[in-house]
């Protein structure tokens, strides 16, 4: 099966494009190629019923992020500070790296 791959990866910051959170920036904490969708932080947070557990006798209700559409997101640059789209080129080290469409830095450590 061919791998599917995310323009986003975990640990990136973004910008919300659209829905409820439109504006909003978080990290990512989650990614799901395979469905094209991610989880940020703070971003998309569903109730979710909890069953009590030894932890949580009572159960109830927590507050949880919900995956969604990576193209929702643009990943922020970290060098120029702004959303961008993500590029590709060759690093240092002859490996493909991602790259900021507006500024060239690359977005990979
Ligand atoms: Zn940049």
């Amino acid at each position: 099966m061919v791998q599917k791959k995310l323009a986003v990866r975990r640990g990136d910051r973004v910008l919300v494009l659209s829905g409820k959170d439109k504006g909003k920036k978080g990290k990512v904490i989650t990614t799901l190629p395979d469905a094209g969708r991610i989880k940020v932080e703070g971003i998309n947070l569903i109730k979710k019923h909890a069953k009590p557990t030894p932890k949580v006798p009572q159960g109830g209700i927590r507050e949880m992020e919900g995956a969604f559409a990576a193209s929702k997101v643009m990943v922020i640059c970290p060098a120029c500070s702004k959303p961008t789209r993500v590029g590709k080129k060759i690093g240092a080290d002859g490996r493909r790296v991602r790259s900021c469409k507006r500024c060239g830095e690359s977005l990979d450590k």
